[in-house]
């Protein structure tokens, strides 16, 4: 019966994550004043703000004003609880447990922000990075301090490499053929980077940073051929880092060694 508590956990800290998505960036308080619509203002009553089931029996309107609601909400609800339960059959009912939970609810919480407001709040990234530290250097974690300590170099050296590469080489062609200069990255990325690095390791966080550039490239590239993005519209890379850590977390050994094997059988 443990993954039924660790489902509905996810559930309900799924609903959490979706207040702190909205307020963190906003500088409000995250636990006052209770939930309300962001329409009407209205506060929303206790049996409406069960996680999806709210939204379903409310046929994703807001009760009071009749406004729609984000379809987001149940969204991320119902990630969180299913990359929760993931978490659970993949690492057990155990300490480790604990400690791929607080990684996974941050990934949400920033890829949430960064996609909504294309910034990656460092203080939750360095929050995260010493977590994912600390909990390295206790053994019952299971996540050797040498491994998080490369994950951390691995990942904050790519973002590093990456913003210096655009910057000191790519620049001058892009401009030249009339793409404005703008950062490739911010600099919110590299803490991020890192954290994850801490989380997943060394091996997780090369696996992680190719899901992410390949995702990453994949959807510009998709957005611009679709129309749907516009010339020099800014595509947040926090969100495509996230998925390369959720990849690089649950697959991320596997998938190295397998592609180690295939290059150099
Ligand atoms: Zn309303």
């Amino acid at each position: 019966m443990n993954w039924v508590i660790i489902g509905l956990l996810g559930l309900i800290l799924g609903s959490f994550f979706n207040v702190c998505i909205w307020r963190i960036p906003r500088g409000q308080s995250i636990s006052y004043p209770p939930s309300h619509c962001p329409r009407c203002k209205k506060r929303i009553r206790a049996y409406d703000n069960i996680p999806i089931i709210s939204y379903l029996i409310l046929r994703g309107r807001c009760r009071d004003c009749h406004q729609p609601i984000s379809l987001r909400y149940p969204l991320i609800e119902a990630i969180t609880a299913l990359l929760f339960l993931l978490s659970y059959f993949r690492f057990g009912f155990d300490w480790q447990l604990v400690r791929v939970l607080v990684f996974i609810s941050l990934l949400i919480v920033l890829a949430g922000i960064d996609f909504d407001h294309k910034i990656l709040p460092v203080e939750l990234s360095f929050a995260g990075l010493t977590v994912g530290l600390v909990t390295a250097l206790i053994p019952m974690f299971q996540m050797p301090i040498k491994e998080a300590f490369w994950g951390a170099v691995i990942g904050a050296g790519f973002v590093f490499f990456a913003w210096a590469l655009w910057r000191f080489v790519l620049v001058r062609p892009f401009s030249r053929m009339g793409v404005k200069q703008k950062e490739a990255m911010g600099w919110g990325d590299l803490p991020f980077a890192a954290m994850i690095g801490v989380f997943v390791g060394g091996k997780g966080m090369i696996v992680a940073l190719a899901v992410a550039v390949v995702t990453g490239v994949l959807f510009g590239l998709a957005g611009r051929i679709g129309g749907r993005l516009k010339k020099g519209q800014e595509v947040p890379f926090g969100p495509f880092l996230a998925l390369g850590g959720v990849v690089g977390l649950f697959a991320g050994r596997e998938i190295l060694d397998w592609y180690l094997k295939l290059v150099m059988p």
